[in-house]
């Protein structure tokens, strides 16, 4: 009998009903009684990753620590589990048919014709199994992206079948996450989209064996009886996923309504009352805020809040640390090329510039850091921020009034900012850029020192520009100095000015690494420094000392 349950999340009725989140909060139940989960997202795409996926199409790219660019989910993962997840915890359908298409051509099939069933679904089902072969884990919950009747989910559905039936219906558990919509003019909850959506799963030969259903109003008992009728679903395994004001209410509910306990009896495991004192603790500082700060994230992709999840997360985490509400202002960085930058910023406590690629935006984005710089408003620049801020700092302060990234302009006279030594000779655009971990050394006296207590640091990076060691002297000199470089290449990961309450570049993405359980610290010390800002009285002790 193997050790390892699998648990699979399908969706049903429509997208972007929340199974990551429903995963995320399933897999922090059972962590917090002391089994060892993983989660892992399947997706039904031909990309190889979402790393060439323009964020209006998919959101944020999430990078692990070894380099993977990956679904937003996994971000969520991280944050509600606090354990770094991998390269293997998101497989696309492109990955898949590579790796099948790489092994036909060095003559692994012997021969055979290589079909969708069984060489795609025994991929798949790998895939899910290396975690249980590992060791590892307990529990596996696999997330698998888009909507059941999806032509290309069809694989990932029969590999759930396969090893449903391979492994033991006590070991494979499904759970399909579905919307049950209120008609309004019925004054009605309609649960026949539901059914139809399980019907369409059986269709493959999949029986849910829970049914999360997404709704804006409460679950009546007629309800959920129907539902398990018309299903075939234990009416204790209907459960209601209502709308929640933050997503870390998730577990919570899903704990009063039974997930979990569900799930264990199936899988003949014991409940037991999870130990959640330190993510309740987190809940009420968040709900219970004593101030409120206004931060603007500078960005080109603002009006789709996915774009910047990890960061606006990491706010959420690093508020409810100082026990403060952060409103975000999304501002587009294309409004302030007109020059009205202090009529959007002056009223901000703090102003982040966000990362992002090519160059619609960035003069408005210098502008920001120019104001900010000027009138001590605290500042965050997130690679390409912390790219900004070199820019904007060359020409203003250094008079190289042409200064810029090749990025932008091939032919500055002042590149800055240049493409890094190692990227000169790449072509391709898929998993080329410096990604995943990197160590920096921070250099003691530093406010970067002071944030993390330490000196030696791993963050995660994306990027293929860098901060140009040329100018390094002339910058230094000025006053904006490197507080972190990579120790083996000398490359410059952090930048701060002196003289400057709280003014900080970073070239790698801290706001991978913010969970609930471990706030960032830079995120925390810039809302602490904003804070600050916005009551003075509070100000001064973020002086270096
Ligand atoms: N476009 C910049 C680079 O490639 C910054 C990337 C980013 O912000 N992630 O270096």
């Amino acid at each position: 009998m193997p050790n390892t349950k699998y648990v699979f999340v399908t969706g049903g009725v429509s997208s972007s009903l929340g199974k990551g989140i429903v995963a995320a909060s399933l897999a922090k139940l059972l962590q917090a009684q002391g089994f060892r989960i993983t989660i892992q997202k399947l997706d039904p795409y031909i990309n190889i990753d979402p790393g060439t996926l323009n964020p209006y199409e998919h959101g944020e790219c999430f990078v692990t620590d070894d380099g993977a660019e990956t679904d937003l989910d996994l971000g969520h993962y991280e944050r509600f589990l606090n354990v770094p997840t991998s390269q293997a915890n998101n497989v696309t359908t492109g990955r898949i048919y590579q790796s099948v298409i790489d092994k036909e051509r060095r003559g692994e099939f012997l021969g055979r014709t290589v079909q969708v069933i069984p060489h795609i679904t025994n991929e798949i089902k790998e895939r899910v199994q290396v975690f249980g072969k590992s060791g590892d884990y307990d529990i596996v919950i696999t997330e698998i992206g888009g909507t059941v009747g999806d032509i290309e989910s069809l694989p990932y559905i029969e590999a759930v079948r396969q090893m449903k039936w391979e492994l033991g219906y006590e070991n494979v558990l499904v759970i399909h996450l579905t919307f049950i919509p209120y008609l309004a003019a019925a004054g009605e909850l309609k649960t026949k989209p539901t059914q139809h959506s399980v019907k369409t799963l059986m269709e493959s030969g999949v029986q849910a064996d829970v049914l999360v259903c997404r709704t804006e109003h409460e679950l009546s008992t007629k309800i959920r009886s129907k539902i398990s009728r018309f299903c075939n679903v234990a009416q204790d395994a209907v459960i209601q996923s209502i709308d929640a004001s933050t997503i870390y209410d998730v577990p919570n509910l899903m704990l009063e309504e039974g997930l979990d306990k569900v799930v264990l009896k199936k899988f003949g495991f014991q409940w037991k009352e999870p130990e959640l004192s330190q993510w309740n603790k987190f809940l009420f500082r968040h709900k219970n805020p004593e101030n409120t700060i206004r931060i603007g994230l500078i960005g080109k992709y603002v009006e789709l809040q996915d774009s910047y999840k990890s960061i606006l997360e990491s706010f959420i985490h690093a508020g409810a640390e100082n026990s403060t509400a952060v409103k975000v202002e999304c501002i587009h960085s294309e409004s302030l090329e007109s020059g009205k930058v202090s009529s959007v910023l002056s009223h901000l406590h703090g102003v982040v510039v966000a990362p992002g690629f090519g160059e619609r935006g960035i003069e408005g984005k210098i502008a920001a850091v120019q104001y900010v710089r000027e009138q001590g408003i605290p500042f965050f620049g997130i690679c390409l921020g912390m790219q900004m801020a070199v820019i904007e700092f060359a020409r203003n302060v250094l008079n190289l009034k042409e200064a810029n990234s090749t990025e932008m302009d091939e032919n500055t006279p002042d590149p800055v900012i240049s493409l890094m030594e190692s990227q000169k000779s790449i072509i391709e655009k898929g998993g080329t850029m410096r990604l995943g971990s990197w160590e920096c050394e921070i250099a003691k006296g530093t406010l970067a020192y002071q944030i993390y207590g330490t000196d030696a640091i791993k963050e995660r990076h994306r990027h293929r520009y860098e901060f140009n060691d040329h100018y390094r002297k002339m910058i230094t000199d000025a006053g904006m100095i490197a507080s972190g470089t990579n120790p083996e290449t000398g490359l410059v990961e952090i930048i701060e000015l002196t003289g400057h309450p709280w003014f900080v570049g970073v070239q790698y993405h801290p706001e991978y690494k913010s969970t609930v359980a471990s706030p960032h610290p830079l995120f925390v010390n810039f809302i602490e420094a904003a804070l600050k800002y916005a009551v003075p009285s509070k100000k001064n002790t973020a002086a270096l000392n």
